[in-house]
């Protein structure tokens, strides 16, 4: 199972750093976890084959997370020739289809017709799916817009959770705990520390909780790029942790 930061940035525009965005490549199955501005574009300049994503799953509908949702639909079908014919699985929390629905509005009802299958299933937090044979996808709430979910991805014996956006949660490190990485954002200095994101600390104080092999940090907002991440985290945290830049990547070998 490998894990790509594609895009570690936020609604503040950043040099390096597009908006959010990760992707999961196991076996058939190539998922991209929410799809914020400049996404799609990154996912070129890695020379990621995005023509070959089978999923997408959004963790909340700030426009940070899903505003390239349009330029990816728009991709595979005038973006690529023979245009996609396979199907696409888009999965979000409760009110996905509405976003979708507002999408098309907006672009014209041709933007979900494309001439390829999509699926779009809607989450309860808790509710689990698979993407596929022994790939499990699992959600969960946390506290950041009332649809904001974080997900878990298992597989082949390894797990991966991304928070999305979130405010401190004891829930979150209790339900991340153990897994092999732990993708958090980590939104801002503890100085500028807002109710719905995180702070290097916090973010220290949540890989306290979960244990995870490794706290990988992103949705950095230019003025925690300021501070010593690192040193405020491991305060709280004293595992590996690792600040993901655009383009990062990591293989969990088949436990
Ligand atoms: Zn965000
Ligand atoms: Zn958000």
């Amino acid at each position: 199972m490998r894990l790509t930061t594609v895009g570690t940035g936020t609604a503040a525009p950043s040099r390096g750093r597009v908006q959010s965005g990760h992707l999961v490549d196991v076996g058939d199955v190539h998922l991209l976890m929410d799809c914020g501005s400049g996404v799609a574009t990154r996912l070129a300049d890695l020379a990621i084959r995005w023509q070959d994503i089978t999923h997408l799953a959004i963790t909340h509908f700030h426009a940070d997370h899903v505003v390239d949702i349009p330029t990816m639909l728009y991709a595979w079908r005038y973006g690529q020739l023979p245009p996609r014919s396979t199907r696409l699985d888009i999965i979000g929390p409760v009110g996905m289809l509405r976003l979708l629905s507002r999408f098309a509005t907006v672009f014209g009802d041709g933007l979900l017709s494309l001439g390829f299958p999509i699926s779009v299933r809607e989450l309860a937090p808790g509710e689990a799916i698979a993407l596929s044979d022994g790939v499990q996808l699992r959600c969960t709430k946390v506290p950041h817009t009332e649809e904001s979910m974080a997900y878990s991805v298992e597989a082949r014996g390894r797990r991966i959770v991304y928070t999305g956006d979130t405010a401190p949660d004891e829930t979150l490190g209790q339900w991340a705990h153990g897994c092999d990485v732990l993708l958090t954002e980590c939104s801002l200095p503890d100085a500028m520390a807002v109710p719905t994101h995180l702070t290097p600390s916090q973010c220290g104080a949540l890989g306290a909780a979960a244990r995870p092999g490794v706290l990988v940090l992103t949705h950095f907002y230019p003025p925690v790029e300021a501070v010593d991440i690192r040193g405020q985290v491991g305060e709280r945290f004293d595992g590996a942790v690792t600040l993901a830049t655009d383009g990062w990547s990591l293989d969990l070998e088949e436990r």
